[in-house]
C-alpha cells in the first residue's frame, strides 16, 4: 500500500522558468527610469516596497506587479512620468503574459514518472487568468489529477485543499522552489515538503526561516531527484 496519497507540485519556477521574467521586466522597467535620473537601486527598491504593499490588495501575480510599476514610477519621478512611459510599463506587463514557458530541464521526465505510481496536483497562486494560460501553454497539464489555483498559499489554503479531496496531512508531499509558500505552510500542518531551489528566488518568498530539521523535511538540488526522495520518504513512513 502506498503511504503517500498526493503529491502536489509549484509550478512557478519548480516546473517552468518564471521569476527570469520579472526580472527582465525589471531590468526594462529600470532603464526606462533612468530616462529620469532615477538611480538604479532607488527604482528597485521602491518597486519592492510597493509591491508587498500592494499584495494585500491586488494578490500576487503579473497585474499586481504591473500596477506596481506605475505606482513605483510615478513615485521616483515626483508625478512626472509620462503617459507614453505609462503606456510602456503596461506593455511591458502585457508582454509577461504571453512569454513562451520554458520547462527546466528534467520535468517532463519526472511528471512522467512520478505520475505513473501517484496522484499528482499542481498548486499554483496568482492570478487565475495568467496561471491557468502558462498551465495550458506548458503541456503539462495531462500530468495532474488536479490544477488548484490560489491567491496566496498559506497553511489554512493548504487544510482546505486537503479537506476538499480527503486527504490526511501526513499522506501528503508538496514540491516546490519556495520556502514561504511551498515549504514552511506544509510542514506546519504536518505534511511531507521537497525544497528544489531556483537560481534566484524573489526575495518576498526567500524571507522565511526554515525549519532548522524536521524528518518530514527534503532538499534537493534537482528535480530529477524527486522520485527518489519520494521512494525514500514512503519507506520512512511506513
Ligand atoms: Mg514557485
Amino acid at each position: 500500500m502506498p503511504t503517500i496519497d498526493l503529491i502536489a507540485l509549484d509550478a512557478d519556477d519548480t516546473l517552468w522558468h518564471t521569476e527570469y521574467y520579472y526580472r527582465q521586466a525589471q531590468n526594462h522597467f529600470v532603464t526606462l527610469l533612468a530616462a529620469y535620473h532615477v538611480p538604479e537601486q532607488t527604482a528597485l527598491d521602491v518597486l519592492h516596497r510597493i509591491e508587498i504593499s500592494n499584495l494585500t490588495s491586488f494578490g500576487y501575480g503579473i497585474r499586481g506587479f504591473t500596477l506596481s510599476m506605475i505606482e513605483a514610477a510615478v513615485e521616483v519621478t515626483g508625478g512626472q512620468v509620462r503617459g507614453s512611459d505609462i503606456q510602456s510599463i503596461v506593455d511591458i506587463g502585457r508582454g509577461m503574459t504571453t512569454h513562451e514557458i520554458r520547462l527546466l530541464p528534467g520535468v517532463e521526465e519526472t511528471l512522467e514518472s512520478l505520475s505513473k505510481g501517484h496522484r499528482l496536483m499542481l498548486i499554483t497562486k496568482g492570478d487565475a487568468l495568467d496561471q491557468q494560460s502558462k498551465v495550458d501553454r506548458s503541456g503539462m497539464s495531462g500530468y495532474f489529477r488536479w490544477i488548484e489555483i490560489i491567491p496566496d498559499k498559506t497553511p489554512q489554503a493548504y487544510a482546505d485543499i486537503l479537506k476538499r479531496h480527503d486527504i490526511p496531512a501526513d499522506r501528503f508531499v508538496m514540491v516546490g522552489n519556495s520556502p514561504r509558500s511551498d515549504i514552511v505552510p506544509v510542514l506546519d500542518l504536518g505534511g511531507w515538503a521537497v525544497h528544489v531551489p531556483y537560481e534566484m528566488t524573489w526575495a518576498h518568498e526567500a524571507a522565511v526561516e526554515l525549519p532548522e530539521y524536521s524528518r518530514r523535511y527534503f532538499e534537493i538540488s534537482h528535480i530529477d531527484q524527486l522520485c527518489d526522495v519520494i521512494r525514500n520518504i514512503e519507506q520512512i513512513s511506513l
